[in-house]
């Protein structure tokens, strides 16, 4: 039987404030506390599960100098934070109790891909199969 998730105290009152400072810092992503998202990323590729009080979905990289830049207040300093790919990890890293700062859904994008050199430069969302699909198809022109 799958447990029940509780979802009542969320976000606690420090995260709530943080999400809200996002919010007026210009923020671009996505901030949610809904049960499903809450729900969904409490659990990766391991045995653990931990139930975060927010979920921040970043647009892009100024949306992580956003929340930089707010953590290093001493007004935030109980604010804790986990970066999360693709939940691949097997170890539980990925998963906090405050708030996951989700990378895969908005910062997907192959950016630049230079076969000569052998290098691409990508967005921290990539998956390897989706850069391998890229990689597959004839270059452009
Ligand atoms: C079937 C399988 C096979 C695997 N095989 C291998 C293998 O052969 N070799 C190998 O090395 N690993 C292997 N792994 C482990 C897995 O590939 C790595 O753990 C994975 O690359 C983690 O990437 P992720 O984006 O899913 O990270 P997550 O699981 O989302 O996060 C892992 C850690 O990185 C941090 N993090 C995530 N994104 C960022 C970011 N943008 N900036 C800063 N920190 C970030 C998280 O906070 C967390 O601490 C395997 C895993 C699986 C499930």
């Amino acid at each position: 039987m799958i447990p029940h998730l509780p979802s009542e105290d969320a976000p606690g009152k420090a995260c709530a404030a943080f999400l809200d400072a996002l919010r007026a810092a210009g923020f671009e992503g996505d901030l949610s506390a809904a049960d499903g998202d809450r729900t969904v990323l409490a659990t990766d590729n391991s045995i653990y599960r931990l139930v975060p009080q927010a979920v921040a979905f970043l647009r892009g990289t100024e949306d992580l100098a956003r929340i930089g830049r707010l953590l290093a207040e001493p007004r935030f300093a109980e604010v804790r934070i986990a970066p999360r790919g693709g939940g691949a990890g097997t170890n539980g890293q990925s998963l906090t109790d405050g708030l996951v700062v989700d990378v895969s859904r908005h910062m997907n994008r192959i950016l630049e891909i230079n076969p000569a050199e052998r290098w691409v430069r990508v967005e921290a969302g990539v998956v390897k199969d989706q850069l391998n699909a890229a990689l597959a198809q004839p270059p452009a022109g």
